[in-house]
């Protein structure tokens, strides 16, 4: 694995071969952000629901504020959840991990073409790992772990940009696809 500050790779030249064809989004970043904000708080909202009658809200905000440095203990967690997915587990010199600071957006990504469903099942693996397997502890153990309800609910509001974009992969891409992504930019072709 390597590690990169700033932009991720620069697509460019898989835009201008006609075999691959860029996946529609919003054109917008600031719109894009919005919406995904608001997903974020109605996909934590769903989740917390299973677990309100534990863990309240008050206390997760409350315990949040009190140790908000969790976070940067979720960005890696929930980085390194996308990344064993990939080939090698994760163990590749393939996979970059990042952080662009012009448009705060940590990041992780394969540097080769996958397969459609590979792809969709590592962008959506830290929402199982971090939030729905979390939340089905607490639920039905009845665990009332704190750190484990901030965990889930910060992961789901932090993993609603990885749903939008599988939303549109599946939406967009044919089946037997194979598809390049740096996070920033994703392309697909017909195999
Ligand atoms: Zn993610």
């Amino acid at each position: 694995m390597k590690f990169k500050l700033g932009s991720p790779t620069d697509l460019e030249k898989l835009s201008q071969n006609k075999d691959w064809k860029e996946l529609k989004n919003i054109s917008s970043f600031f719109i894009f952000k919005l919406l995904i904000l608001v997903f974020g708080i109605l996909i934590s909202t769903f989740f917390y629901q299973f677990i309100k009658e534990i863990i309240s809200i008050r206390e997760i905000y409350s315990t949040y504020m009190e140790n908000w440095y969790l976070v940067f203990l979720l960005i890696p967690l929930h980085e390194a959840s996308h990344a064993i997915m990939y080939p090698n587990f994760g163990f590749s010199d393939k996979i970059i991990f990042g952080f662009w600071p012009k448009k705060f957006v940590f990041y992780s990504y394969y540097d080769l073409p996958l397969k459609k469903n590979r792809l969709i099942i590592a962008m959506l693996a830290p929402l199982f790992i971090l939030t729905v397997f979390p939340v089905l502890l607490i639920s039905i153990l009845e665990l009332n772990y704190i750190y484990l309800a901030i965990i889930a609910i910060l992961n789901s509001i932090g993993g609603a940009g990885d749903i939008f974009y599988s939303i549109l992969v599946i939406s967009q891409v044919p089946k037997n696809s194979v598809v390049k992504t740096d996070t920033a930019r994703v392309f697909w072709k017909e195999v």
